[in-house]
């Protein structure tokens, strides 16, 4: 049984979908949460505190900007004492045919699914490091292993995003911090509800299990990898996409 009793998660992207979902199994076993979005989410931290009989906050934060992240997480450290576990989950879609695609539709998507990895893990790196602890879970996909036309954006950011946990789990390896990423397929949540039904039939024809994956599907395993039972593992991305990359 996980027990993530006595920890604090940051949690990027929690207000909605797979964040929201990661934030409530964290809860679940017992970790208080730091919410980030964009706009704060008061009512909804204060439900999953009354639920959850754990201290959850929430934050309005830009993950890709320097100063907002830098700022919030010193008042998260702060607030909580300290950070166990970053959950770097914030991501959005601008897909596009490239000969379409605009500068900032490119610029924003890398902002904000990539940089913000890089800023967010800057921002809490010294500390785990110097606590000799610290789990660190980043929101690949799929798209950054294979991906389809339409998605030079998406497919470029997830692709960074495990270039960039290969890198960090080698530097903070020996300090007890881990660093790994988890790659999801077809996941049912807002970003996908943009899609029309043409297009979902056909991804679940070439899925292996012929089913979407469930925001509960991806949390898991991050709840796993949050915990000292993963203690050994660093350095990997794991799909959780019904067979999709078998
Ligand atoms: P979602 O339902 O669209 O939710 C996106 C979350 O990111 C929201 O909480 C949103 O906050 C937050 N966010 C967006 N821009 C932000 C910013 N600049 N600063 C702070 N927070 C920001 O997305 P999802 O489907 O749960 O996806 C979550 C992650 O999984 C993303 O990284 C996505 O790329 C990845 N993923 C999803 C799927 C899928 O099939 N759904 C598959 C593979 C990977 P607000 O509510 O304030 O806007």
């Amino acid at each position: 049984m996980i027990n993530l009793k006595e920890k604090t998660a940051i949690v990027t992207g929690a207000s909605r979908g797979i964040g929201l979902e990661i934030t409530r199994v964290l809860a679940s076993r017992g970790a208080n949460i730091a919410m980030i979005a964009t706009k704060e989410n008061k009512e909804l931290a204060s439900s999953l505190e009354a639920e959850f009989n754990v201290k959850i906050v929430s934050y309005a934060c830009d993950v890709s900007s320097s100063e907002m992240v830098e700022s919030t997480f010193k008042n998260i450290i702060e607030t909580f004492g300290a950070v166990d576990i970053l959950v770097n989950n914030a991501g959005i879609t601008r897909d596009g045919l490239l000969m379409r695609m605009k500068d900032e539709d490119f610029d924003d998507v890398l902002r904000i699914n990539l940089r913000s990895v890089f800023i967010c893990t800057k921002a809490v790196a010294r500390h785990m490091m110097g606590r000799r602890q610290g789990r660190i879970i980043n929101m690949a996909s799929i798209n950054g292993i294979r991906t389809q036309a339409g998605q030079a954006n998406y497919a470029a950011s997830k692709a960074g995003v495990i270039g960039i946990t290969k890198s960090n789990s080698m530097e903070f390896a020996a300090r007890g911090v881990t660093v790994n990423a988890v790659a999801p397929g077809f996941i049912q949540t807002d970003m996908t509800a943009k899609l029309n039904e043409d297009t979902i039939n056909k991804f679940k024809e070439n899925i292996p299990m012929k089913d979407l994956g469930k925001p509960a599907d991806v949390a898991n395993l991050v709840a796993f990898l949050a915990s000292d039972e993963a203690r050994y593992i660093t350095g990997q991305i794991i799909g959780v996409d019904g067979g999709l990359n078998a």
